[in-house]
């Protein structure tokens, strides 16, 4: 256990949430984390489709940091999301919100197929 947690670098405590020895000294570092200002990545937010998301859970708690949000966390679901750049870990929250985005633009493209919707052209 690092005594001085307080001064360890953002790299360094982001690599003992996923090796830390114990799950204490993993969760330690999850709550240092999040004294970080978060740097979420919306860049593929565009490719979020349920087809490319899928569920991971495991029997225990599992510590990670979310490669959208930028939060780190203590959960036993991550989800793993295929994107052009790669496979990115997500949490949750994320997951729910790509894809509720796509089933709101679905609803939202057919709306204005069917005409209750006008495009604006501005
Ligand atoms: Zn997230």
């Amino acid at each position: 256990m690092v005594k001085n947690a307080d001064f360890l670098t953002r790299p360094q405590v982001a690599l003992m949430v996923k090796k830390g020895k114990s799950l204490k000294e993993r969760i330690t570092a999850v709550k240092q984390y999040g004294k970080f200002q978060a740097r979420p990545n919306h860049d593929f937010d565009e490719e979020g489709k349920k087809a490319k998301i899928d569920v991971k859970t495991t029997d225990a708690v599992r510590t990670y940091i979310c490669e959208r949000c930028d939060k780190a966390r203590v959960d036993k679901a991550s989800f793993r999301w295929t994107t052009s750049a790669g496979v990115m870990t997500i949490c949750p929250p994320c997951a729910k919100t790509l894809i509720d985005r796509e089933a709101q633009e679905k609803l939202l493209k057919q709306s204005i197929k069917d005409g209750h919707v006008i495009e604006r052209k501005d």
